[in-house]
């Protein structure tokens, strides 16, 4: 595996989005919550403001046993395996995105959000993994016990700040990037891109780590994984230098109440906006119908969200609401196909 890596432009002087000791959001109107503001939710949602929630929901989940997955070498596919975890395959290569195999995100195993369905792939049925792909240091986002369990064979691509906890946890293949760099593993190119959001684990300081997007570009193909982000104006801006995308997935849920989750969680006419301007085709949703992070009932989400295509008169069929452990083709690669099929047959 060959890892090129360009440094970004900014380092003559601070980027803006650099602090004393940490980072910020630098896009205009965006407006910092604090702790007053956590209770003050806490406190609505104590007093019955809050939507009411159903008790249980029923997701239909994909029967994904991993065979295909781990047979494919040519085919660029995408696996949804539940809130932001998406397996990519694309030249051969196996890419998670903040993966995330435990039943709770949280800093305690018998506290915080719980699961509501099982990971769409059991994780030892996964291919080979050979990039890992980090937003943020969220407990939703960056799982402890499943780092320790991928451990050093894939290559850990992360935000600046991010290598400390993956040191901790025994990780010693890893890259951190800044909003600008790129890195290129194996002739794919992966652009570490700004988002609107915030990081911070229990007791640690916050916004001490960076958090990012990644758009990712190979000869085959090419796809944008937003992380969490609020909408700001930089989107476009990242659209123009990088897109168009093959496939876009993008956050849809954890957005109410408006007021608290806005300036860091796109609400699902905002993610449709986001594709608009990442240009992209195809739009994956995700991080909604797995953990209860928000005030929004936990299948509101892609409702919205087909209300907003038929709004917009966009295209349906490029809006793949897939099941947990649903994986679906993006492109084929026929002559790769053969080529490795030769290939088998001459060491046989
Ligand atoms: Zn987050
Ligand atoms: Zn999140």
């Amino acid at each position: 595996m060959t890892v090129t890596t360009m440094m970004h432009a900014s380092e003559t002087g601070a980027p803006a989005h650099h602090t004393a000791n940490g980072f910020r959001n630098p896009f205009p109107g965006f407006e910092e919550k604090g702790f007053v503001d956590v209770l003050q939710w806490q406190l609505d949602r104590m007093r019955g403001k809050s939507p009411k929630k159903p008790k249980a929901y029923r997701f239909d989940m994909a029967e994904n046993d991993g065979k295909c997955l781990r047979d494919n070498r040519a085919d660029f596919t995408v696996t949804w395996i539940g809130h932001s975890t998406l397996l990519l395959q694309m030249q051969g290569m196996n890419i998670l995105t903040d993966p995330m195999w435990s039943e709770r995100c949280s800093p305690v195993g018998f506290a915080g959000p719980k699961r509501y369905v099982d990971p769409g792939i059991k994780f030892e049925d996964l291919p080979g993994i050979d990039i890992v792909l980090i937003s943020h240091d969220h407990y939703d986002h960056l799982d402890k016990a499943t780092i320790r369990r991928l451990g050093n064979k894939p290559f850990y691509l992360v935000p600046l700040g991010v290598g400390a906890f993956l040191q901790q946890q025994g990780i010693r293949r890893f890259k951190e990037l800044d909003w600008g760099d790129k890195t290129t593993i194996d002739e794919i190119d992966f652009y570490c891109t700004p988002a609107q959001h915030f990081s911070g684990r229990a007791l640690k300081g916050r916004n001490k780590t960076l958090w990012c997007s990644w758009a990712v570009k190979g000869q085959s193909g090419s796809f944008y994984y937003t992380g969490d982000t609020g909408y700001f104006d930089g989107i476009k801006e990242i659209g123009n230098k990088l897109g168009p995308f093959d496939l876009v997935a993008v956050p849809i849920g954890a957005y109410l109440p408006r007021w608290f989750m806005a300036g860091v969680h796109v609400d699902p006419a905002e993610a449709v906006q986001v594709y608009l301007d990442l240009q992209g085709k195809i739009f994956v949703p995700i991080h909604w119908g797995t953990f209860d992070l928000a005030d929004e009932p936990l299948d509101e989400p892609p409702r919205l969200l087909f209300e907003e295509v038929e709004k917009q008169g966009l295209d349906k069929s490029l809006f793949w609401q897939l099941k947990h452990g649903e994986t679906r083709i993006i492109s084929s690669d026929e002559g790769e196909r053969m080529a490795i099929a030769a290939e088998v047959q001459e060491e046989k």
